[in-house]
């Protein structure tokens, strides 16, 4: 596979994602899909349940929220005016999660890719976050090689993980 996408390929993506869909996920999933990758959706079977998962690519990405995962500095990030000990305790609590999430995927041999909506709603971010993504789940130099069921690229079978639930 190309590791850099052709002028064509790249405005058909950016095109996919002018859908009407516009939560940040969506347009995550479409640019992904419309770029020749295949995924599988909110695996509950890895820490945090991984919004996106590339087996082929042995790659997990997560859309975060700015708010419930406390993006410091960004406008979507503010603290309701009352509750304020409730709330920062409960975005820092959050917080902790992604990381322990973050260290278990990684021991266990993911590549985690973590992108703010922010990155995604604001259009002027939105090309450049989806062209850094999709190098990144290519280009970090882990691949598995396609499963020999899967004809069309989809993954057909159950990604294994050498994780237990806990
Ligand atoms: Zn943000």
């Amino acid at each position: 596979m190309a590791d850099v996408m052709t002028p064509e390929q790249r405005s058909r993506c950016m095109a996919a994602v002018k859908g009407k869909d516009t939560k940040p996920e969506m347009i995550v999933r479409k640019y992904l899909f419309s770029s020749g990758l295949r995924y599988r959706v909110n695996n509950r079977k890895l820490p945090g349940s991984p919004d996106i998962v590339l087996k082929k690519y042995k790659t997990v990405v997560f859309v975060d929220g700015c708010f419930w995962h406390g993006h410091e500095g960004c406008k979507y990030f503010r603290l309701p005016k009352t509750n304020v000990d409730f709330w920062r305790h409960k975005i820092a609590m959050n917080i902790a999660r992604d990381y322990a999430n973050n260290v278990d995927l990684k021991l266990a041999g993911w590549n985690v890719i973590r992108i703010w909506e922010c990155e995604i709603k604001a259009k002027a971010r939105r090309e450049k976050t989806l062209e850094r993504l999709y190098r990144n789940i290519t280009n970090h130099g882990y691949t598995i090689p396609d499963l020999p069921a899967s004809s069309d690229g989809s993954i057909a079978a159950e990604p294994s993980v050498p994780y237990g639930e806990d």
